[in-house]
């Protein structure tokens, strides 16, 4: 249930909705767009009857929503969310690339990447300190050791971080380094992890399970806003499809639904999206055409050297092209870079 506020309404007359739905037993989320304040209503086991609310001053009218998701819907925000990662924005304008090693593998290693994508005109340096890895005998990252070389990257380079965070008990850890934290594939569905993050006033990255549908890609979102958490990007990673001339399949149709149904901003990554580096240019070039509002690219340099997703990697002077090649694409469909 949504209760719009008229374009005219007060603060007051906001405050005096949310305490009648707290009022109520049920949690209020007001979000402020443009031009009017829309206020969700969650935590309700059946219908709610509108008449509790319809009459309230300020009151415009009181909607059912439909989807299955509601705070991350369109019907409870109609503009686009932008959302602020350490002071750069993801989701306005100007097109976000976010990119460094897949893992932090030494100080030398992660300052070296992130000097060379910073020239190249990155907003953003993403490296793992902790790794999700398919084996057991894998390196796993460096864990508390590569937080304190992502805290240094910022403060050498002035790019805020964004790293992944693996479960709950290393969530105060990691968001103490980090100005966003990203979950991983294979985590979407990590419920308690996820009603973890919401409660964190810390922007998340939330990436596409590799068999999620979109629906329940939102549905993940709708965990993190419903506790609290509006600081959400999503990111479209490929799925897993019978195709092997790629790692995994890349879904570009996802980026104009997500749009169409919701408000969150969405990045691409096409490097795990097809696992191949001679593959990352031309999808990028693709994922900006079909409007994503930015890229994830790991980037290395010494990739036959690197200890994860090194066939992926970029070589830092094809990070500066997919960089000149993105800026020059983006004013194409009216955005920046
Ligand atoms: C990663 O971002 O390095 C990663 C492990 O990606 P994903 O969770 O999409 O597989
Ligand atoms: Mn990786």
């Amino acid at each position: 249930m949504l209760v719009v506020m008229d374009a005219a309404a007060t603060s007051e007359e906001v405050r005096r909705v949310v305490e009648t739905i707290r009022g109520l037993g049920l949690q209020a989320h007001p979000l402020p767009g443009a031009q009017r304040t829309a206020i969700g209503i969650t935590g309700n086991k059946g219908t709610i009857e509108p008449t509790a609310f319809e009459n309230l001053p300020g009151v415009l009218e009181v909607i059912p929503v439909t989807a299955p998701y509601k705070l991350v819907s369109r019907e409870a925000k109609r503009e686009n969310t932008v959302v602020s990662i350490g002071g750069v924005a993801v989701g306005g304008e100007k097109v976000a690339v976010v990119a460094g090693p897949c893992a932090i593998e030494s100080e030398g290693q992660a300052l070296e990447i992130a000097e060379r994508v910073r020239r190249a005109g990155a907003s953003l340096f993403r490296g793992g300190a902790f790794k999700p890895r398919t084996s057991p005998y894998s390196f796993q990252g460096l864990g508390s050791e590569g937080l304190r070389i992502l805290s240094k990257v910022r403060r050498e380079t002035g790019l805020p971080v964004v790293t992944e965070v693996l479960d709950t008990d290393t969530v105060d850890e990691v968001a103490e380094h980090a100005d966003c934290l990203q979950v991983g594939a294979r985590n979407m569905q990590n419920f308690a992890l996820l009603k973890r993050l919401g409660k964190l006033r810390k922007p998340v990255l939330l990436k596409r399970g590799m068999s999620a549908t979109i629906e329940e890609l939102l549905l993940s979102a709708e965990y993190l806003l419903s506790e609290g958490n509006y600081e959400v990007v999503l990111c479209e990673r490929g799925v897993r499809t019978f195709v092997n001339h790629t790692r995994n399949t890349l879904d570009l149709s996802a980026i104009p639904y997500v749009q169409r149904i919701s408000h969150l901003p969405i990045l691409v990554d096409p490097s795990h999206g097809t696992g191949k580096r001679q593959k990352v240019l031309p999808l990028s070039r693709a994922s900006i055409a079909a409007g994503a509002d930015g890229l994830l690219i790991e980037v290395h340099h010494q990739p036959e050297a690197a200890l994860s997703d090194g066939p992926q990697a970029l070589l830092p002077e094809m990070f500066d092209d997919l960089m000149e090649q993105v800026r020059r694409l983006a004013p194409v469909i009216g955005r920046t870079a």
